[in-house]
């Protein structure tokens, strides 16, 4: 079957495309364009722009999508660098998302000791050049098979600044998902893996305090310390600690504590975040934050006000999708080294700092589906989770036991161990959104899963209410 398709694509190169019917021919067209994705994640990696700032990055990956012959929406919920591409018609609506923002600090060349490409410039510790790149030849290789005569809508949702600046939930919140069936995605790591895993909620915010200047040795009785706000309320806080659910997270830091020591600081901060495994708890956690902050201010004689400056949900996962998926990826399999690879990857581990506890050829295979594994990251793809049924799977583009958010990541991004494990997982997101287009019982499976881990009345709220999205915290 496959030999005649072939005969007829060389015959007649008019249906080309559209003559795609079968996933072997779907993973090979996906593998035909290897360089070319190859060179779009080389080039997004070589932009290392920050949150909101993507906009060359944001800009290729539209131009790939519309040569492709999606329809591209540019600059929605408020973000310039925001992009909602489409393709086809009617239900079931299913969208592939990708990320492209990268890490402040982060440069570095492809090479396996310390090297920045530019001291002190970002990079993509996160590879976030290949998810928004393996996210987009999934979606191409998608839209083909679409064409060729399967019902349905696909969309390619273009999101920034994944590193800190909620763009999900400005998108969520602008409805951008209200008629969406099903999300698919992926995340780089150092394993493949579909597990249902879930991560922690996350809420950051900064207490500012105002008090009143005045000579620290000459005149103390009449100033009011801004500092003193901010420690009382940094000591109520670390007294909570013993008294909130153990697995939660509260780190902070003084981000303005006053301008010298014989001067009472008039003006004080403290920027703040808090993490925990259920977003339902971790609202009642910073309420308790923010009454610490205000008695903190009534008992310096000081006023308060605060921000919050992100917010992202715990993912809620999917088990009837990540069964899909886990299947999927079994199929498609890991990433093997050459012997330049091996070299490269044997060299990089020696720069971590713990003895990497996966060995080297673990990325040659796919880790079994765990239940009930909840990582310690947060992420605005949570946001998402809560509203239509995601999914979401990691390939192994790190070499095993490199972190995410380090120099050591950003190589491994920016090289050809990036570039396989990135096409281990546009194959096996496009099989599972194909998956979900043709076999609707698994759209109406994830939807009553997700209706039951919700619970009856639930309604999905964001502590960003109105906020205006952060288009400058990395400035
Ligand atoms: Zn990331």
């Amino acid at each position: 079957m496959r030999r005649r398709l072939a005969a007829v694509l060389l015959l007649c190169p008019l249906i080309s495309l559209s003559a795609i019917d079968d996933r072997d021919t779907v993973l090979q067209s996906i593998e035909s364009r290897r360089a070319t994705y190859a060179d779009v994640a080389k080039q997004i990696w070589g932009f290392a722009e920050v949150g909101y700032q993507e906009q060359k990055s944001s800009a290729l990956l539209q131009r790939q999508l519309r040569a492709a012959g999606f329809s591209v929406r540019a600059g929605v919920a408020d973000i310039p660098t925001a992009f909602v591409a489409s393709f086809g018609s009617g239900k079931p609506i299913v969208a592939i998302i990708g990320e492209f923002d990268a890490l402040p600090g982060l440069s570095q060349e492809p090479v396996p000791q310390r090297r920045p490409v530019t001291p002190e410039s970002p990079g993509h510790g996160c590879g976030h050049n290949l998810l928004g790149t393996g996210a987009l030849a999934s979606a191409i290789a998608v839209k083909e098979w679409l064409a060729a005569g399967h019902a349905g809508t696909l969309r390619y949702y273009g999101t920034p600044a994944e590193e800190g600046g909620s763009g999900k939930v400005y998108m969520v919140r602008a409805g951008l998902f209200s008629d969406v069936d099903a999300v698919v995605t992926w995340h780089p790591g150092d394993r493949n893996e579909a597990s249902p895993a879930s991560t922690l909620a996350n809420i950051t915010g900064k207490f500012r305090f105002h008090g009143v200047a005045a000579h620290a040795a000459a005149a103390p009785d009449r100033g009011r310390s801004a500092l003193d706000a901010v420690e009382a309320m940094d000591y109520m806080v670390n007294m909570m600690r013993e008294h909130v659910p153990q697995e939660t997270r509260i780190h902070y830091i003084i981000t303005r504590g006053g301008a010298a020591p014989n001067v009472v600081p008039d003006f004080a901060e403290a920027y703040y975040y808090a993490r925990q495994p259920d977003m339902r708890i971790l609202d009642g956690i910073w309420d308790r934050i923010v009454d610490a902050a205000k008695g903190a201010a009534l008992g310096t004689s000081t006023t308060m006000d605060f921000e919050i400056t992100g917010a992202v949900w715990n993912v809620l996962p999917n088990e009837h999708l990540s069964s899909v998926m886990t299947k999927n990826l079994e199929r498609i399999g890991g990433v093997t080294y050459t012997p330049d690879e091996l070299k490269f990857a044997e060299e990089i581990r020696k720069t971590l700092n713990d003895t990497p506890s996966v060995a080297i050829g673990s990325q040659e295979k796919i880790r079994p589906s765990r239940v009930g594994t909840v990582g310690s990251a947060s992420t605005d793809l949570a946001d998402v989770s809560w509203n239509v049924p995601t999914v979401s799977m990691n390939a192994a583009t790190f070499v095993p036991g490199v972190p995410a958010h380090s120099w050591q990541a950003t190589a491994c991004a920016g090289s050809t161990i990036g570039i396989k494990g990135m096409m281990v997982a546009a194959k096996a997101m496009t099989l599972t959104t194909m998956d979900l287009f043709s076999d609707p019982s698994h759209i109406q499976k994830a939807r009553a899963e997700f209706d039951q881990k919700r619970g009856p009345g639930f309604v999905y709220k964001t502590r960003l209410a109105d906020r205006k999205p952060a288009l400058d915290y990395r400035k």
